[in-house]
């Protein structure tokens, strides 16, 4: 039995995890996955429940649990607090106590929503790159850091850039097995050319390069990479870089689809359990209104089944659900553009739930009587057309 976290969190977060464990429930009926899910709070509710944003019962909860499914955290009822109590804490306190040290942000733009980037359609329709950044060493962790006052009474800032040798190989071979099950390429970020830490990241990555021969590892410097994702980002497949360097490239790649609704992350310990989140936050100005897109938390779950849980073939049929409704025409409001049908959050979830099930009986070769039971209850009521 494998056990999946439930943490809907702040804000949107509700109800977009609401229609990801939509699609959870809907997998595990069609496909007897056997999967537990179990809810608890993080971040602002959890600060509202017990004082503090990661209660000792949540982290234990994801302790035991094979798989962590987060939706947001933070909102403005808490930006008042102390920083060391913040929503944002009951995140990090996760990432760091799991040993979450792999993030992977793909950029993904499907071929329908290409007039949503701010770059021309043919630059980016059909991208598909994943950028792997390692989460919990590096600049944002190394120590001495600090604020220091000199001798002539100036202040000085300062913070180090450190990394071992172990730390980057882990991430490195993290990064050549997701490209081995893609475009076998891995392009290395750093600026070895300024750095002496990250001429320590070549080396190490050239060496781990050896053990997969069938990857094509290439070095880029951080400021060409930069450049390269708004001139060219499709030449790009798996894109591997250090902590502060992924945090910036990856929030460039995820503006070049435009739509921050669409786009899923994960992150891994070394034994493939990880947290799953959109890359988007909380949302606080739309919280509440059910407008919200859910389809970057249920391709979440997408990744979750493809990483944490071998099932390649049901992540799968999940993107492929997402696809269908986009091609159906449905869009939340922060895709919508003009010929194509305005839908709220529960009326996407539910179409992709939908999508699901239709291919699943059109496999098994027709409809049957349990199967409308499935969807009435996936629909949280009754039947519409649009599913017939
Ligand atoms: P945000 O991502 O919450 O929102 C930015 C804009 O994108 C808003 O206009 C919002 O309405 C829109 N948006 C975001 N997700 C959407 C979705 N699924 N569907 C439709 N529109 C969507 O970023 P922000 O406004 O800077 O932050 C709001 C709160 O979220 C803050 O408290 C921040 O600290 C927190 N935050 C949390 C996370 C996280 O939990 N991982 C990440 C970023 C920000």
């Amino acid at each position: 039995m494998k056990k999946i976290l439930v943490l809907p969190g702040d804000g949107i977060g509700p109800e977009i995890v609401q229609e990801a464990t939509k699609v959870i429930e809907c997998l595990k009926r069609e496909f007897e996955l056997d999967f537990e899910l179990e809810e608890a709070h993080v971040g602002g509710a959890a600060i509202d429940a017990t004082g503090g944003p990661l209660p000792d019962e949540t982290l234990k909860l994801a302790h035991e649990a094979d798989s962590v499914l987060l939706g947001a955290v933070g909102g403005p009822k808490w930006e008042s607090l102390d920083i060391a109590i913040r929503p944002e804490k009951g995140l990090l306190g996760l990432r760091s106590n799991l040993n979450l040290f792999a993030n992977l942000r793909p950029a993904l733009l499907y071929e329908q929503l290409a007039s949503a980037s701010t770059l021309k359609a043919e630059v980016v329709a059909g991208l598909d790159l994943m950028i792997v950044r390692e989460l919990t060493g590096g600049i944002y962790f190394g120590q001495p850091r600090g604020i220091r006052e000199l001798e002539n009474g100036e202040k000085q800032g300062f913070n180090t850039l450190i990394y071992r040798e172990s730390e980057i190989e882990r991430i490195g071979r993290v990064a050549f097995e997701i490209a081995q099950k893609r475009d076998k390429r891995v392009c290395s970020v750093d600026k070895a050319n300024v750095l002496e830490c990250t001429e320590l990241w070549r080396e190490v990555m050239e060496r781990v390069a050896k053990d997969y021969p069938d990857v094509t590892l290439s070095h880029m410097y951080v400021d060409n990479a930069a450049m390269q994702l708004v001139r060219a980002p499709k030449q790009f497949d798996v894109m591997v870089t250090t902590n502060m360097f992924g945090d910036i490239l990856s929030d460039c790649a995820a503006m070049l689809t435009g739509s921050i609704g669409m786009l899923p992350s994960a992150s891994l310990d070394a034994n493939s359990k990880g947290m799953y989140e959109p890359i988007h936050g909380s949302a606080p100005d739309i919280a509440g209104q059910g407008i919200a897109n859910p389809l970057a938390t249920i391709l979440s779950v997408a990744m979750m089944l493809r990483y944490s849980f071998n099932k390649p073939e049901l992540a799968r049929r999940i993107e492929q659900g997402v696809e269908t409704v986009l091609n159906e025409g449905l869009r939340t409001p922060d895709i919508y553009t003009q010929g194509t049908r305005k839908v709220g959050t529960e009326e996407m979830g539910d179409a992709v739930v939908a999508a699901i099930m239709r291919t699943t009986w059109a496999e098994l070769g027709g409809l049957h009587e349990g199967d409308l039971q499935g969807i009435e209850c996936a629909r949280g009521g009754g039947i519409s057309n649009e599913i017939d």
